[in-house]
């Protein structure tokens, strides 16, 4: 049943470097080449891929990059994950209304609505709200094209 080789430890290898050790570079580089193996498409990586360059701080791009990607550890995706959780748990925690997902966390609830619609006034741009998060995104990383400050 297997052997263990001597000097071989057990653990994970990233293949995107020549000695196996993950570092945020080569992670970056293959976001920005778009040549990653994941099965997103590929505009969609170069779209999640613009998150670094936000001046935000690096753990709400983090979180953004996740969202993008729909790897938020919502109550929907636990349960993808074959994480046990009781159907009546699966409701968003602020409204109780609906299945908390991505895009009703982000979006569609209530509290987060009330957010993107105190934001939008602060910036003075009124828009129907996409109803998934990489629209949002999409429309809301675009509105300062063309002028000097975004
Ligand atoms: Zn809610």
């Amino acid at each position: 049943m297997g052997e263990w080789e001597m000097g071989k430890t057990d653990g994970w290898i990233w293949k995107e470097t020549k000695d196996g050790i993950y570092t945020t570079k080569s992670a970056y580089s293959i976001l920005q080449s778009g040549s990653s193996e994941s099965s997103a498409p590929n505009d969609r990586v170069k779209m999640t891929a613009t998150v670094w360059d936000i001046p935000a701080p690096q753990k709400a791009k983090v979180t953004a990059w996740r969202a993008l990607r729909d790897r938020l550890l919502t109550c929907a995706n636990l349960r993808k994950r074959n994480v046990m959780i009781d159907e009546v748990e699966m409701n968003c925690n602020a409204c109780f209304e609906s299945v908390e997902d991505l895009n009703h966390t982000l979006l569609r609830c209530p509290k987060a609505s009330a957010i993107w619609d105190g934001i939008s006034r602060w910036i003075g741009f009124q828009t129907a709200r996409s109803q998934a998060v990489q629209d949002h995104y999409f429309a809301f990383s675009h509105l300062g094209k063309g002028k000097k400050s975004k």
